[in-house]
Parts: C-alpha cells; structure tokens; sequence
C-alpha cells in the first residue's frame, strides 16, 4: 500500500511518514502543490494525506483537481483550519475524512487503516457500466448490450480497471502496476495488446471508440 504525504510543516510531515511507515506503508514525503501533482501523476497511490496550507497553493484546490481528474482513491485531509465551514468544504469536494491538527499520531493511523479497509472491502460498487458495456464483479461476467463477452483474467482486470477510473487518464505505469505486478517489462508492448483486444470485443462494428488512445501518455475510456 502506497500513501502519498502532502505537508509543508517538515517534522509533522517526517513524524507521518515515520508512523506510517512503521505500519509497513510505503509513504512518499512532498512538501508542496507542485511536487504532490508530480507525484501523483508519475505513480499511483492507495491512498492520500493530504494539508491544506501548502506554500504554493491550498489543499482543497488539488483535491478538486484530482477528484476532477477522476483520482478516486482516499484523501484524508490534516489541517489546522479546523473551522466547521473547511471541513464541509473539503468533504464536499471528494476528501474521506478530516483530521484537524494537532492529532495523535495512533489516531492517524488508524484512520488511515480505516480509510484503506473500506476501500478495499468495496463500499464500491459490485456492477460497473459505460456506454452498454457491463461488468459484474461477483459473478466475474462481462457483457455487452445484454450479451455475455468471454474475458480472460487479465482482459477482465483492464477493463475493469478502466471503468473504475471512467474520466481517468491511464498510464502505461499504471496500468502495468494494477493489471499486471511490478516485474511488468514497460517496453514490451502488452499493453497496448490487450487495449487492442478489448476494443475488438466492446467496439460495435463502425461505431466510436470505446478506448481512446492519449498519445505520449496511456489510454482513456471514450
Ligand atoms: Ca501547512
């Protein structure tokens, strides 16, 4: 599990990263808007902390961004603004849970756990759809229109990483960490394969495109 560490206060930004770490998190430290944008467009997260008063920009503008951006993974939001009216404002705009500072380093924790815990055990939906293609993710079938798309493992996994993150950008990096593992050779051209083989299978014969090439960068649902 990786936590990005958004905080410009370097000893509360470093006591996090420590506590988390000793959970055995992998925890990467930034200290500004600029470098969390960086961040979270070079690698996913599993989830984010994330302050508000940044030195070059408020933290509830990236979340907006990311949320915009379809970033949907937990944001914890850790601030000192502890008025009623930010922590709404943050809600609002997508954050998961608000912690105002000073807190306890055991409380952070665990609201961390917490936050990874429901993501994991699915308050998700079990059924995904976009543009007549379906997805169940208990009964493992794809359709589309009503008629059942034979999948392999791995092409299930794609598309549904792709329609968990509908308005979201893919990486090639991305893709290869959630779809395949870590010792995925990013210059073979699997990838692109498998993006090929579900357009084959969810593509209506002269229709529009069911995954869009972003040149340079990945691939998008249409
Ligand atoms: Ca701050």
């Amino acid at each position: 599990m990786k936590i990005l560490v958004v905080e410009d206060e370097r000893k509360v930004g470093k006591f996090v990263e420590n506590a988390l770490g000793e959970q055995a998190y992998t925890v990467k430290h930034v200290t500004t808007c600029a470098a969390a944008r960086d961040a979270l467009a070079e690698a996913p997260y599993d989830a984010v902390v994330l302050d508000l008063g940044l030195p070059d920009g408020d933290g509830l503008e990236l979340l907006r961004e990311w949320r915009q951006a379809g970033f949907n993974e937990p944001v914890l939001i850790l601030s000192a603004r502890d008025a009623v009216e930010d922590r709404i404002r943050g809600l609002n705009l997508g954050a998961d849970d608000y912690l105002p500072k000073p807190f306890s380093v055991d409380e952070l924790v665990a609201r961390v756990r917490s936050l990874l815990r429901r993501q994991t055990t699915g308050q998700r939906a079990t059924v995904l759809e976009h543009r007549g293609v379906r997805l169940d993710l208990l009964s493992r079938v794809a359709e589309r229109d009503g008629r059942p798309v034979e999948l392999t493992t791995r092409e299930f996994a794609l598309l549904e990483l792709f329609l968990q993150n509908p308005r979201r950008v893919l990486t090639r990096t991305l893709i290869a960490e959630k779809v395949w593992d870590a010792s995925y050779d990013l210059e073979t051209n699997l990838i692109d394969v498998y993006v090929r083989r579900l357009r084959q299978k969810f593509e209506r014969p002269g229709g529009a495109p069911f995954i869009k090439t972003i040149r340079g960068t990945g691939y998008q649902l249409a």
